[in-house]
């Protein structure tokens, strides 16, 4: 499939109104690197670092994090690379943890907060991430942040290893972004301050969207019941993005269907224009944009809100078959 967009592999995702989006890819596993240059994509959105941890049947230690995270920075070749701290927890269980026994893991003790409460793996692997850029741009993201001050006690602790790792001599990341998922509503409404704060954001679509309609994504019984081009979802990212505008804070989106051309599409013309996907996603949704004028797939979502549908999926794919 991927050769079917070899043509435009190379070229930059700018729609007919001149609009250019930012097309990257998600990764976790060294198996997943090779296809930064295959598909075309800009970078890595979203290294979930937990599978790493999650195809071991223990600890991994420190040094040989060190050489992982350094195998892919190598492999990206001075790409950008975002890496997602540990977001174990809720379907995320590493066999070598004690599990705990919750009656609801989506909303349990999962990611940032084991990170926080637990702080051990987390400075283990904040120094190893260091350690593996080794004087090269470094860019951290921590999953799962419901409030500022998660955040701000997630970013100390990156500060406090820079200090050590500045202590012991070793070379210092060239630069360092440090930024958040947005995956709970909460975090939507947090403080003005926050998003003076943070260095970016990217929305994690898979649990903003089980959040916002309180839809499990595990359960087949409801995980498609609510459309992501729903009216009432699509204006709540809007909101998102006229935040993070108003602030200069960069924002992508890093969810499942970034990789799904007409959402794709869709959450281009309201704004986002850094997608994360997989990469077999990357040449379609780019064919998509290549063909398409942003503003009047905006001008169409904002005619099927005031019309009070649901969804602006028909609307938007009506548009599309008649635009050819
Ligand atoms: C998300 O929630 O959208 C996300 C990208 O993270 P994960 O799917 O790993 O929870
Ligand atoms: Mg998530």
């Amino acid at each position: 499939a991927q050769e079917r967009y070899g043509s435009i592999r190379e070229k930059p995702a700018v729609t007919l109104d001149g609009k250019r989006v930012n097309l990257v890819m998600n990764a976790g596993l060294m198996a997943d690197l090779p296809s930064l240059d295959s598909s075309g994509a800009e970078g890595v959105g979203l290294f979930r670092t937990e599978l790493q941890f999650l195809v071991r049947n223990k600890m991994p230690k420190r040094s040989e994090l060190v050489a992982l995270y350094a195998r892919v920075l190598d492999a990206a070749h001075g790409k950008r690379v975002v890496f997602r701290t540990l977001d174990i927890g809720s379907d995320k269980v590493l066999p070598y943890m004690k599990a705990t026994d919750e009656p609801n893991p989506a909303l349990g003790w999962r990611a940032i907060r084991v990170g926080l409460d637990k702080p051990g793996v987390m400075r283990m692997q904040l120094q190893a991430l260091m350690r593996a850029a080794n004087g090269r741009p470094l860019t951290i993201m921590f999953p799962f942040v419901a409030q500022f001050e998660e955040y701000r006690a997630a970013k100390a602790e990156v500060d406090k290893s820079l200090e050590r790792e500045r202590i012991l001599g070793h070379p210092l990341p060239e630069s360092l972004e440090i930024g958040a998922m947005l995956e709970t509503p909460s975090l939507a409404f947090a403080p003005q301050k926050f998003f003076e704060e943070v260095g970016f954001l990217s929305i994690g679509g898979n649990d903003l969207k089980q959040f916002f309609f309180a839809a499990d994504r595990e359960n087949e019984r409801v995980r498609r019941r609510y459309d992501t081009l729903n009216v009432s979802f699509l204006t709540f990212i809007e909101r998102i993005v006229e935040r993070c505008n108003a602030t200069g804070t960069p924002l992508s989106f890093c969810g499942e269907d970034a990789g799904r051309p007409i959402e794709a599409l869709c959450l281009a013309a309201i704004g986002i224009r850094s997608l994360s996907m997989r990469p077999a996603s990357i040449g379609p949704v780019k064919s998509l944009l290549l063909r398409s004028n942003l503003d009047e797939v905006r001008r169409v979502i904002g005619e099927a809100r005031n019309r009070g549908e649901q969804s602006v999926r028909a609307s938007v794919v009506d548009y599309l078959r008649n635009a050819g």
